[in-house]
């Protein structure tokens, strides 16, 4: 998708600025969908109008230039506000930029606007934004995913080429899934968090959602790398589109058992089966492998992750950022610890302050080491059981998720129901691994078809061998009944 527009525009048989209109027009005609929080039109054609300029003066074109994309509105850019999606940060306008958003700049893609998001990334559907959910555009009774829901949709109903969303337990992957896409969540330390609003630190990486593999390739390329600004980033080697080649034969791939054990969709582990038969056709071995200690993954996240949500999210004191109770004109706010309770009290949503007391208690005095440690031991366990089985395999194939898209509100009162969503995504997140989800396959309801999605898990920094692989599984469309 990507090289194809860019070779047309170099081809001068297509103008940016054309494109990045059709895109915003697209976004204008689809706004039920609610994939944006907002577009910069202006801007957008005039980013659109350099790369048409450069390319008549004769000059080379980079492969994102003049292509329009999407970022998640927890992401940074300067001068622009960034909600997280909630009401506590509806008029906080951000000083800089994101990392990603540098690098998206010198790339020369063309920012169509922000895309909608659960509350500070938290949730599996896109419900929990303060600004309305976004529906999915392949059946908008159902929800598109979460938390990136914004750009999934965005990317699967060409409002946006790609899109940028976070992962911090499944929230890139779990979208594309739902919206027949592809999402790729980096090695943690692969793209730096500078500008990121944080949601769990040490899990939340930022990475591509987009048409085709290819693209996802391309699009990593331009924003991996150093960052000065988060020491968990590392110099290393890239150039995942130059090497990408499809490569399944002579690969090892694990299937985990306690993944086909768990209680889901019948017609998703038929779809892993049947790709597994594929691959297998392709020159790739297929093995049994187990990871014992990935049944505490829920137990382990959803301790960690509030956790460091409740100390991230304490700086919303509505004194320095967004919402304040005391600006209103009704305040009750008395005093400095009013101006505090209030703000947050109706600056946050529900599921953000649950998880912030959750946090909060898990980390007090007394009780920290009982949980806070004792997942953090569990964690390690839990890569100890990856590091072990790649030690055998060159990559773990299994679902995404364990049902197709559901409907909107079909889980909005039951929270653990919610969590349960991400059982397939979040031990990639716990292990730090690189994992990307795309469709394979596909299922019909109430007459309409529902997308499967699979993922596959590579090495720790081993995101050319996964999306070589993937590339080979995409090819594979026979598989994607
Ligand atoms: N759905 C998960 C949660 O609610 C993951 C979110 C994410 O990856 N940002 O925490």
């Amino acid at each position: 998708m990507i090289k194809e527009l860019h070779q047309k525009l170099s081809n001068k048989e297509l103008k940016a600025k054309d494109l990045a209109e059709k895109h915003l027009d697209k976004i204008e005609k689809r706004k039920e969908v609610n994939a944006f929080l907002e577009v910069y039109r202006r801007e957008a054609l005039e980013e659109a109008q350099k790369a048409d300029k450069k390319i008549s003066e004769g000059k080379e074109i980079g492969l994102l230039e003049g292509l329009p994309c999407a970022l998640k509105d927890n992401l940074c850019v300067k001068g622009r506000r960034a909600t997280a999606g909630s009401k506590i940060l509806e008029n906080y306008i951000s000083p800089y930029d994101a990392f990603v958003v540098g690098k998206t700049r010198q790339a020369g893609a063309v920012l169509l606007g922000k895309t909608n998001l659960d509350e500070f990334a938290m949730g599996s559907s896109t419900e929990n934004s303060a600004y309305g959910p976004t529906k999915n555009p392949l059946d908008e009774t159902r929800v598109p995913g979460g938390s990136s829901g914004g750009s999934a949709a965005a990317v699967a109903d060409g409002q946006a080429v790609w899109a940028l969303g976070s992962d911090t337990g499944g929230s890139i992957r779990q979208p594309a899934s739902f919206c027949s896409v592809v999402g790729l969540k980096p090695t943690y330390g692969r793209v730096s968090r500078s500008g990121l609003i944080a949601m769990a630190s040490s899990y939340d990486q930022i990475g591509p959602i987009t048409q085709s593999v290819e693209d996802a390739a391309i699009v990593l390329d331009a924003i991996c790398g150093k960052d000065d600004k988060d020491n968990t980033t590392v110099s290393k080697e890239t150039g995942f589109y130059k090497n990408l080649s499809s490569q399944l034969g002579g690969k090892k791939i694990g299937i985990p058992k306690e993944f086909m054990e768990e209680d889901f969709d019948a017609e998703i582990k038929e779809m892993i089966e049947r790709q597994a038969e594929q691959a297998k056709k392709q020159g790739a071995e297929i093995v049994e492998i187990s990871l014992p200690n990935v049944k505490y993954s829920l137990a382990v996240y959803y301790l960690m992750m509030p956790s460091e949500v409740s100390s991230n999210l304490a700086r919303f004191d509505g004194v320095k950022y967004g919402y304040s109770e005391a600006l209103k004109k009704n305040s009750k706010s008395k005093d400095i610890m009013d101006v505090y309770f209030n703000s947050r009290k109706e600056g946050f949503g529900e599921e953000v302050k649950r998880r912030i007391i959750l946090g909060t208690y898990a980390l007090s005095a007394g009780y920290k080491d009982a949980y806070y440690k004792k997942a953090q031991m569990v964690r390690e366990l839990i890569k100890q059981d990856f590091r072990k089985a790649f030690e055998e395999v060159d990559l773990i194939l299994g679902p995404t998720t364990p049902t197709p898209p559901f409907k909107i509100g079909e889980k909005t009162a039951d929270p653990l129901e919610m969590y349960l969503a991400d059982i397939f995504t979040v031990p990639v997140n716990i292990a730090m691994l690189p994992a990307v989800s795309m469709n394979g396959g596909w299922i019909e309801k109430e007459g309409k078809k529902l997308p499967l999605g699979m993922q596959l898990i590579g090495k720790w920094w081993g995101e050319q061998e996964l999306l070589n692989a993937a590339l080979a599984f995409e090819k594979n469309e026979s598989a994607n009944k």
